[in-house]
């Protein structure tokens, strides 16, 4: 059981909701944080299953996804740092968007005034002959460098914060789910689920939502009325041996086309492309680039968040997505990889972080799809500069 009065209380123990509990806990006491699954790392939530890419930020126009523009490119210096101090499984690899027409060509220069406008650093447009100096197996009229894109290891990174926090004295409650908020009679209190099926009230001044694809769901929990809807959208992903033949090699660069779109139900979404990244092996003890590149995500429109069973992609259309720009690869090359659901906002582009609009004391977190993780540690110090260190 619980004491009876807590001072925060995080919903959601994913990579958003543990930042958010090392950066509250520098300062402020009595910080809970709790998650459904039985462990910060076990069962599915967004930040264990996802492609491990630490964007560099070009993708996001600061004029319609201002926090997207800003907190990504945030986000990607403070891993980089984090990652080099905690020896953490990173490697700043690079990406290339390769363009494969002539109105492909043209966007990468949109994309390359973009980066500077968002401060992405070194960014330029390179010839086709200079794209395969960096990989020889890309086909493409142009592309895009973006040097300060790299790859981590999620899991690893998820649960060294976790440590972090869990030391600072952050009480993780794991396996206890969150089924109702009240916020009448001038004080706020949380229902929780045990995983035995008991439940108890606990009161709290402060409430963070960071439910992932769950945040509108317990938005709702406060405001029936919350204004934003969900689309859930599955991304699955297969995988190839790059050694496996001469025209299947790649050095490990991120490769990317221009971005795509998704046809959600809420309508066309932009999104990253089905692309190829390279995964990690350990040898002797060491994180390295691995002999195995991961192609995807290919995305699926599901309707529940636990949706693993309507059937992934056929590899033949990652072969199709992909084989403009890397021909080598042939659907008998590729494996099952992982698939991971996120939710996407109606007719909200941006990661949505507010105030509950009839409680101060209530913070939601929700839309918070990639470049979610590499914006995670830029999101809590954001949060916590906008919503705590200043007066309401
Ligand atoms: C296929 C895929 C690929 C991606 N690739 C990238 C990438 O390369 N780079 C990148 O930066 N981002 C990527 N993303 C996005 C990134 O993974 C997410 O933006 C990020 O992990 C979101 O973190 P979160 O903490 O908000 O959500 P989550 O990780 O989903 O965590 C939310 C947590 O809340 C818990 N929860 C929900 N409801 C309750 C409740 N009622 N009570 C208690 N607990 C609850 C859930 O169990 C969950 O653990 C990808 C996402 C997917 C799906």
């Amino acid at each position: 059981m619980l004491s009876e009065k807590i001072n925060i209380a995080i919903i959601g123990g994913g990579i958003v909701g543990c930042w958010m509990a090392l950066e509250l806990s520098r300062s402020e006491k009595d910080v809970f944080l709790f998650e459904k699954n039985p462990g910060i790392t076990t069962g599915e939530n967004q930040s264990s299953r996802n492609s491990g890419v630490n964007h560099a930020g070009i993708n996001y126009d600061p004029d319609t996804r201002p926090l997207k523009a800003r907190l990504c490119v945030e986000g990607n210096r403070m891993w980089e740092d984090f990652c080099a101090q905690y020896s953490l499984p990173f490697i700043k690899v690079g990406k290339l968007m390769v363009a494969l027409r002539e109105e492909e060509d043209r966007e990468l220069d949109l994309y390359e005034r973009r980066a500077f406008q968002n401060n992405v650093p070194d960014v330029r447009k390179i010839t086709a002959e200079e794209a395969r100096e960096i990989e020889p197996n890309v086909k493409g009229k142009s592309a895009l460098l973006i040097p300060s894109s790299g790859v981590f290891e999620p899991t690893s990174l998820l649960r060294q914060v976790y440590f972090l926090a869990s030391n600072q004295g952050v009480q993780f409650m794991t396996g206890t789910e969150v089924v109702g908020i009240d916020a009448q009679h001038g004080k706020l209190s949380i229902k929780i689920r045990y995983q035995d099926g008991s439940m108890d009230w606990v009161e709290t001044q402060k409430i963070i939502n960071a439910g992932g694809v769950k945040a509108v769901s317990l938005a709702r929990m406060v405001d029936v009325d919350f204004p934003l809807k969900t689309a859930l959208i599955r991304g699955d992903s297969m995988k190839f041996n790059r050694k496996a033949r001469s025209d299947l090699y790649l050095k490990g660069t991120n490769v990317y086309p221009t971005p795509r779109t998704v046809k959600t139900p809420f309508g066309f979404q932009s999104t990253v492309g089905v692309h190829l990244t390279p995964m990690f092996d350990i040898i002797d003890g060491k994180f390295v680039i691995g002999d195995t590149v991961m192609v995807g995500p290919r995305l699926t429109v599901v309707n529940s968040d636990d949706d693993f069973q309507t059937p992934m992609p056929e590899p033949e259309s990652f072969v199709h997505d992909t084989g403009c720009f890397f021909p080598g690869l042939k659907a008998v090359d590729l494996t099952p990889n992982f698939g991971g659901i996120q939710a996407r906002l109606d007719g909200y582009p941006d990661f949505y972080i507010a105030r509950d609009r009839l409680y101060d004391d209530i913070v939601h977190l929700a839309g918070i799809d990639s470049p979610g993780f590499t914006a995670a540690p830029a999101i809590a110090r954001h949060v916590v500069n906008r919503f705590f260190e200043s007066p309401a």
